[in-house]
């Protein structure tokens, strides 16, 4: 039906997740890269498969309405951002749209999503970058970012992204290393000595870590770089410069050892109310603005009274357990890097929060085991997965555990998606969607999701029960918790009890539990003793509900 090298035109009708328009002629989609939603093109067909094909922009017919003039000059070739001919305003319904279609397509759930929080300002607000030093055509020396599907490092000053101040860390770097004639790496040969720069910079001090990662052990003249980045001050402050070995043939930037060359290797930061420590290798998330409105949301989507325990997966350098520690009873963290669990653990004592838990480990193998060895069985669940989403052992242990409340933050709204289908399939109703613009002018959206279980009943549609008939001599289904926490707050005051504390006096009382629920294997477990004064808000709506 279609040519290679035939002219075409097309309106472009919706993006890829690599930010290419989409437009369809008699259902045959054509992806077409440095197009607008809302453009219509002549285009040339470049490449053509069974149900789809690939062209090249050749000319705006009618350009969309929300077509804007890319400001960057390299925004067509480097594949940092994907959306800089679109206006800010629709890059914000495209990424709502974005998530909703994902939910529905990928995960069967048709639910209401918020408009995206996006930001005042959107520019320069990365803190972290990490740029490549690779050599160009001319066989010079060259440090920029990849163009999109490629290695070949597009040299652009001026970054709209990242900080306005890395040009000239990097500028220092660049003439340290060719007055020392020190090369950079080479991916092809394995040769050569720099691979990227990664600096980040702390959003409440201003202060500038510096990491180079290089191929290798040494980095001849060390000193002389110190000197240089420490002479861009006082307008620009490095407080930390380290190197980093990578000698691994990978995309992976980073690798495991840290050479400490000024400074305390780490860099500090705020987030509202709390501070943290953050190692080279340790995630922190890139837009602090943004970032400070994601975790109160994750935070009011937690609904915590001072008493819940709450488990935060993927917790990176204890972020969001942190924020949440404040306001819940004890809260346990997951994270598989170790120096980020070294941070998470220092920033709870820097925090005064000692009500916290840090584990190193796989969320899949450390929570089931967890679950399997102490029965816990926490009234929230945060979870904050990279890209790929959860392994489903994450998720059958979240269902067994059975937390009247999930919270999912994800950056990757297709594995949300398909995590939450299987959470709602196992009992949970999607309340909340809240998309949040973390990476303005790139495909990429944030979104914290609320789950709250259902009720058993309605759970279960198809196993309708009449009560009469019911052995009752467990009394555990007469009331719910949540029903319980209502007759205390109105008896009291609006007194606030948690499931742990429910759960104990249940106990107490020799009304049958789930198994293990909530209850500590050994004496001496940091679970907070139910107090007189709660134990006899309980009780007195156990017996309310007749359930003693
Ligand atoms: N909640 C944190 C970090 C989120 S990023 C914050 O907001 O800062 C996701 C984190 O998951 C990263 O720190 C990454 O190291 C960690 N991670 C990746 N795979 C993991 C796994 N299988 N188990 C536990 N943590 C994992």
């Amino acid at each position: 039906m279609f040519t290679k090298n035939q002219q075409l035109e097309v309106s472009i009708e919706d993006m890829t997740e690599d930010g290419s328009g989409v437009g369809k002629i008699d259902e045959f989609p054509f992806f077409v890269k440095d197009t607008v939603i809302g453009d219509r093109i002549a285009m040339v067909v470049t490449k053509l498969k069974k149900n789809y094909g690939y062209g090249r922009l050749l000319r705006l017919i009618c350009p969309s309405k929300d077509r804007i003039a890319e400001v960057c000059p390299s925004a067509r070739r480097c594949g940092g951002c994907q959306l800089q001919a679109m206006s800010y305003e629709r890059q914000l319904r495209f990424k709502r749209e974005k998530v909703a279609n994902h939910l529905k397509r990928i995960g069967g759930l048709d639910v209401c999503v918020e408009p995206v929080i996006g930001m005042e300002q959107p520019y320069h607000y990365r803190n972290k970058t990490q740029v490549p030093v690779g050599v160009n055509r001319q066989g010079q020396l060259c440090m920029g970012f990849y163009a999109s599907h490629s290695h070949d490092i597009v040299e652009q000053p001026g970054c709209l992204l990242g900080s306005r101040e890395n040009d000239r860390i990097l500028e220092a770097i660049r003439q340290f290393l060719i007055a020392n004639q020190i090369p950079a790496y080479n991916e092809a040969d394995k040769t050569g000595l720099v691979r990227h720069i990664l600096i980040r910079r702390s959003y409440e001090n201003g202060d500038f870590l510096v990491c180079i990662v290089i191929n290798g052990k040494r980095l001849l003249g060390a000193p002389a770089l110190v000197q240089r980045l420490l002479a861009l001050a006082p307008e620009i402050t490095v407080s930390s410069i380290c190197l980093n070995v990578n000698e691994s043939d990978t995309n992976v930037i980073l690798g495991e050892k840290i050479i400490p060359l000024y400074g305390p290797g780490y860099l500090e930061d705020s987030i509202g109310a709390l501070r943290f420590r953050i190692s080279p290798q340790s995630f922190f998330q890139v837009n602090p603005v943004q970032t400070r409105k994601l975790y109160e949301i994750a935070l009011s989507f937690a609904s915590l009274t001072g008493t819940e325990e709450v488990w935060d997966l993927y917790c990176g350098i204890g972020t969001i357990s942190l924020f949440l520690a404040q306001k819940a009873g004890f809260v346990r963290g997951v994270e598989v890097v170790a120096p980020a669990i070294q941070d998470a653990k220092e920033n709870a004592l820097r925090n005064n929060l000692p009500n916290t838990r840090f584990y190193v480990g796989k969320a899949e193998e450390v929570l089931p085991r967890v679950y399997r060895e102490e029965g816990c069985r926490p009234d929230v669940i945060v979870l904050d997965p990279p890209r790929k989403g959860c392994e489903p052992q994450v998720l059958e242990t979240m269902l067994a555990m059975s937390p009247a409340r999930i919270v999912y933050v994800s950056c990757d709204s297709a594995t949300l998606a398909r995590d939450v289908g299987r959470l709602a399939a196992g009992g949970y109703a999607v309340e909340k969607v809240q998309p949040v613009d973390m990476f303005p002018w790139t495909v990429g959206v944030e979104t914290v999701c609320l789950l709250s279980k259902l009720h058993e009943a309605k759970h279960h549609v198809n196993v309708t029960v009449d009560m009469d008939e019911m052995d009752l001599t467990s009394a555990e289904s007469k009331a719910t918790y949540e029903e319980i926490k209502k007759y205390v707050a109105e008896h009291n005051d609006g007194m606030k009890v948690s499931n742990l504390y429910i759960a104990q006096v249940k106990s107490k009382y020799g009304i049958i539990e789930r198994e293990n629920y909530n209850l500590p294997k050994s004496e001496d477990t940091k679970h907070p003793q139910c107090p007189k004064e709660k134990e006899d808000a309980i009780v007195d709506a156990l017996r309310f509900f007749r359930m003693i």
